[in-house]
């Protein structure tokens, strides 16, 4: 039949073009897939064009000026705007929490960690800045591993490496570092790692071991609260044999030493001594002042101890007696006599610290005799006094001041009192 006698040219050509509608068949629906792709992307990332129909609303409505007031999305924040807020976070890598339109302290550590990242104002508090670079074609994904691919059980003083690096990196994104992520598990970072503790109701010990981790890389790590700066006006903290510290105290504002006070002022004896920030501000006012009548030469040996530092030592050494075989009881009570009891050491305060001079005793040297003249007058007392033992519970100390501010400090020296009768605390 005539419709049958195909010429071979033909079968050629149809060959060809159902090859060609396959392949197209094939190809069609995976770039629509793309193109879909694409499409859920971008409507997922919310730019905050203006709304038009919602623009024109405003400038129609009779009587209203269409101001534009900033929208702040911020802790206790909720709605929609927080909404997209945490999706376009979640999708950066910022965020790993539930989108579910509260800002809690997950969403705050997201936008600070972006603002970090951005070179934003870092105060948690998403802005209008902040949330124009967030819908920006400039936004970058998360740099920061949220957490390390291998979690160390562990990290101390000493350490190095990676793991510290990373360990750094998050401590500073939250706020609580401000040295250099070098890896370097070094006094800094025991510092910052400190302050991250008290803050999260860990044990303050600036070892970084699990369960300090685990908060760290957690939902729950919150940005630092600046600590509290020195109250010139409370009263004196009284810290005594029967005046004891909490075991998770810690002081709010602590500093390195060395950091902080210049070397030809005054020698600080060791590089991880710690202190108070007023108080080292005091310090450095009056060693500058010494320096100026003529008397240098200063140490500082001593000044923030922890609570569970001392604890370790403490117990150390009843250790020690238990192994030469006294009671548990025995064992305490001598080590007493050499090693204060946790929490009744005025060194936890950061606020007392122990002043010498290289290569002496410090019992009747210039420096000691202007440190007790003029120590007063730059807020420090001389503690622990000749003739106050049976007040004070210690015996005296010629090298040991702590600070209390001048407006406690002048009237304690103008009528010899020890801290425990300005407080009226003798008993
Ligand atoms: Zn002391």
């Amino acid at each position: 039949m005539e419709t049958r006698q195909i010429k071979p040219g033909t079968v050629i050509l149809l060959a060809l073009l159902l090859v060609g509608l396959i392949a197209v068949g094939i190809q069609l629906p995976a770039l629509n897939r793309e193109k879909q792709l694409l499409q859920t992307e971008a409507a997922a990332t919310p730019t905050p064009t203006a709304d038009v129909r919602s623009m024109m609303l405003v400038t129609l409505e009779p009587g209203t000026t269409p101001r534009p007031t900033e929208l702040l999305l911020k802790p206790g924040v909720a709605g929609d705007d927080v909404t997209k807020l945490q999706q376009r976070l979640s999708e950066l890598g910022y965020y790993t929490g539930e989108v579910d339109g509260a800002y809690g302290p997950g969403t705050q550590a997201a936008v600070l960690l972006f603002q970090t990242q951005h070179g934003l104002d870092a105060d948690g508090i998403a802005g209008d800045r902040t949330r124009s670079m967030l819908y920006s074609q400039n936004a970058q994904p998360c740099a920061a591993t949220p957490a390390p691919t291998q979690t160390p059980s562990a990290l101390s003083r000493g350490a190095e490496g990676d793991p510290v690096v990373e360990m750094q990196q998050r401590l500073k994104e939250l706020g609580f570092y401000d040295g250099e992520c070098d890896g370097d598990y070094g006094p800094g970072t025991q510092s910052a790692v400190r302050l991250f503790q008290s803050q999260h109701g860990l044990t303050v010990d600036g070892a970084a071991g699990e369960k300090t981790l685990g908060m760290l890389y957690s939902e729950d790590a919150q940005p630092m609260i600046p600590p509290p700066t020195f109250n010139p006006d409370a009263p004196p903290l009284l810290v005594n044999r029967t005046h004891t510290l909490p075991e998770d105290y810690h002081p709010a504002d602590l500093v390195l030493l060395r950091n902080t006070l210049p070397e030809d002022v005054v020698h600080v004896k060791g590089s991880e001594i710690e202190g108070d920030r007023t108080a080292a501000a005091a310090l450095e006012a009056m060693f500058r002042a010494a320096v100026a009548d003529g008397v240098g030469d200063w140490q500082i040996s001593a000044g923030y101890r922890s609570i569970v530092y001392q604890k370790k030592l403490f117990d150390n050494k009843v250790a020690e007696y238990r192994q030469q075989g006294m009671s548990g009881d025995k064992a305490r009570s001598a080590t007493r006599n050499t090693v204060a009891d946790p929490g009744t050491s005025e060194h936890h305060t950061g606020l007392a610290f122990d002043i010498t001079t290289p290569g002496k005793s410090f019992a009747g040297t210039p420096q000691q005799k202007w440190l007790h003249e003029h120590c007063w007058e730059y807020g420090f007392i001389i503690r622990y006094q000749e003739g106050k033992e049976d007040i004070t519970g210690f015996v005296a100390e010629c090298w040991h001041i702590r600070f209390v501010g001048t407006v406690h400090s002048l009237p304690m020296r103008d009528k010899g009192q020890c801290l425990e009768e300005y407080l009226g605390e003798t008993e």
